[in-house]
């Protein structure tokens, strides 16, 4: 028999809710949920924790020393509170470790300036390299691009876009005069139009150039020069270096342009790159895996989740320390207040999730007993915010299940909460979809954005100082509350999947998404190459 299909969103105080109750009242007479709220409050270690981690390690970027480090710290918290904590290896990656830096402009004048070596980016051996500096200019074909190439030798090669303005445009439409910031607009998209022009008319395929960049390094450049701007006040987004010979550095936004103008205008810059880096060469990558085994369905399971690995810009912190460490403070306060559960707790601290969910793609690999006996999991990856949404990732009954949980936890922490069910199953983009692409019951918990995508993510700018810890107490609640009624739950959640909507351009229903390979290799992943 074929099920109702049903679909709705509807904010969650509506069903959890019952007459009479206060919203500062516990919805639940249940002790363990109560013990939760309690030692998730006033027994908080959300900040030590995410303090130590985040100030005192730093970023984790994947088969990083950091990383390493930040592995060996969690598994040693993890054990200290009763779990059976490992690591666990999945492959092996290009090692990389960030050293000291410091970068100059010595002509026409001396600036320190505000930037860095990108990750696997070479450095200069600690000593300090220094020249010129060449920008593309008016390339319209690949006989101009050799041309160019003809120029780059003992050069800085500036490969960004300059922004004509390093204000937020936010602050544009709030001071300037009529006009004149559709004005600034309209010339910025031109110039940015003849720009992204130049280096299509050289004639790569490739959509990231990495071909040209390659081709600049045979061509005896000093290194490579970008900027990544957010557009938020002093941001930059900071990522990898496609080149393995030279280095490639970023500089911010205002720093750029600055080197930018005094090349364009013949004013001699004169840049000086002093940097240390390690490549560790091969080394083994692992993702964090502990366990609290279940007393009466141990091969069920509940699990955890996060990915542990970060860019290295900043400090990776709500990119996904946030996440982690909401996920290890939910372990830990379930084995104070519930130290026998019925199912299985497992909590999974991914790697390499930034390469492409390679380390929860493995895992799923590797455990299909795990992946079959999953009661749910649940994973957070977008930041400091308080939950405001989950949905039932697509699988018809979970809705039913979500409700029944998110109606017994804390009104002050569900309130926040949209629901949709049956909602789309995510087809990649975080950790959950690797389990969801297997038909198994992975919900994510989507936080409130804190400017998340211009502020902090993938920036220089994701530190400590970013996270709010009163939203973070409340997404402790509610995943602790929502591990420990999957559980207990008597039922398992059921696997049937929704009819998928129609796609609009084919007419045919949408496929459930599928599973990619982890890549285990750095030598094979696309995005290191
Ligand atoms: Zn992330």
């Amino acid at each position: 028999m074929r099920r109702a299909r049903w679909t709705f969103t509807v904010t969650l105080p509506f069903l959890a809710l019952v007459p009479g109750l206060r919203a500062q009242t516990l919805a639940d007479d249940d002790p363990v949920l109560r013990a939760i709220y309690t030692e998730a409050t006033e027994g908080s270690r959300f900040e030590p924790l995410a303090q130590a981690l985040l100030d005192s390690i730093g970023p984790r970027l994947t088969a990083s020393e950091g990383m390493e480090r930040a592995q060996a710290w969690a598994v040693e918290r993890l054990a200290s509170w009763g779990y059976d904590a490992r690591t666990e290896q999945y492959g092996t990656w290009e090692g990389w470790n960030r050293g000291t830096s410091a970068i100059d402009l010595v002509e026409p004048r001396v600036r320190s300036l505000e930037g860095r070596i990108l990750a696997w980016s070479p450095g200069t051996g600690g000593e300090p390299v220094e020249g010129g500096v060449v920008a593309p200019d008016g390339i319209a074909s690949p006989a101009d691009w050799q041309a160019f190439l003809g120029t780059v030798r003992d050069r800085w090669v500036m490969w960004s876009f300059p922004q004509p303005t390093c204000r937020p445009d936010d602050m544009w439409r709030e001071y300037a005069q009529p006009g004149s910031y559709e004005a600034m607009d309209e010339a910025r998209d031109e110039a940015q139009r003849a720009w992204n022009a130049q280096i299509r008319a050289a004639g790569s395929d490739d959509p990231r150039n990495r071909d040209l960049q390659r081709q600049l390094e045979e061509a005896g450049a000093l290194g490579i020069v970008t900027s990544n701007w957010t557009g938020e006040v002093g941001t930059n987004r900071v990522f990898n270096s496609y080149t393995r010979e030279i280095p490639t550095f970023e500089l911010s936004c205002e720093d750029y342009g600055l080197v930018h103008r005094l090349a364009a205008r013949n004013q001699g810059p004169v840049l000086r790159l002093t940097a240390e880096a390690e490549n560790r060469g091969h080394v083994p990558v692992y993702n964090v895996i502990a366990e609290m085994r279940g007393t009466e369905l141990p091969d069920e399971y509940v699990i955890l989740s996060a990915h542990y690995d970060s860019w290295e810009a900043g400090s990776g912190a709500t990119d996904n320390g946030t996440g982690s460490v909401l996920m290890m403070e939910a372990a830990r306060i379930l084995a104070e207040v519930y130290p026998n559960p019925k199912r299985t707790i497992l909590v999974g601290l991914w790697s390499g999730e930034e390469q492409g969910l390679n380390g929860s793609h493995a895992f799923v690999e590797d455990h299909p007993d795990i992946v079959d006996g999953l009661q749910a999991l649940y994973n957070q990856d977008n930041g400091t915010g308080r939950v405001v949404s989950m949905s039932g990732s697509g699988f018809v009954d979970a809705g039913g299940h979500l409700a029944r949980w998110l109606a017994r936890v804390p009104a002050q922490v569900s309130r926040f909460i949209d629901v949709s069910f049956p909602g789309m199953p995510s087809g990649g983009g975080t950790d959950s979809a690797s389990f969801v692409c297997a038909g198994a019951p992975g919900f994510n918990l989507g936080a409130l954005s804190w400017d998340y995508g211009s502020l902090t993510w993938h920036t220089q700018r994701d530190t400590f100082d970013k996270l709010v810890f009163d939203d973070l107490r409340n997404n402790a609640v509610l995943t602790a509350s929502l591990a420990y009624l999957a559980s207990e739950d008597p039922e398992r959640v059921s696997r049937e999947r929704r009819d998928m909507p129609l796609n609009t351009q084919t007419g045919e229903p949408a496929n459930w998404p599928a599973c990619g390979a982890a890549v285990r290799d750095s030598r094979n992943s696309p995005r290191m190459q």
